[in-house]
């Protein structure tokens, strides 16, 4: 089972995903990794992450795992919303109407400041268009992976990462089996 989303909304999966908290792995472990990232995912060409990026990245990644996890029914911190905003206020987040009817946010900011606004756009668009309530932090609280719900009955609760699937299983195995 695949755990990716669609369009751009892969890229709020993946930056959520730089930190694995059940290892500690961070892939934004010092501003230049961020900086790298961030290249690597188109968000900004060169440039250099200070510390009070670094800082504002990983406050943004939490406040969206947060909202991940009340997506999969986890009771949400209510400053992880007020830290969406803050993010979309800082990068000046603007509408952008073409020709052809369609609209999109975009930041009017430069830089990494620009990049995690761009972040938060995606969600809003995906808020717009449906999809972001697929997209889940996973219920185990030491691993909060996030995945994207294909199920046609949006009930996917954990990831399918080799413990939380066998957590799933043991799960599954122990309500056949019991008494
Ligand atoms: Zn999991």
């Amino acid at each position: 089972m695949s755990d990716r989303a669609p369009g751009d909304l892969e890229l709020v999966r993946l930056f959520v995903n730089t930190l694995e908290l059940e290892t500690g792995d961070d892939d934004l472990s010092d501003p230049a990794a961020l900086q790298s990232w961030l290249e690597d995912h188109g968000f900004v060409h060169g440039g250099a992450a200070a510390s009070t990026d670094l800082d504002a990245a990983k406050r943004l990644r939490e406040a969206l795992r947060s909202l991940l996890a009340e997506n999969a029914g986890s009771v949400i911190r209510k400053e992880a919303a007020e830290t969406l905003g803050a993010a979309a206020d800082r990068a000046r987040l603007v509408l952008r109407f073409d020709p052809h009817g369609g609209v999109r946010l975009e930041p009017g900011a430069a830089g990494i400041t620009g990049a995690l606004g761009r972040l938060v756009a995606i969600g809003a668009g995906a808020m717009a268009d449906g999809t972001w309530t697929r997209l889940k932090a996973c219920r185990a609280e030491d691993c909060r992976w996030a995945f994207y719900d294909h199920a046609r009955n949006r009930s996917r609760q954990w990831c399918s990462m080799a413990v939380c699937g066998n957590r799933t299983k043991a799960r599954s195995y122990r309500r056949r089996h019991a008494a």
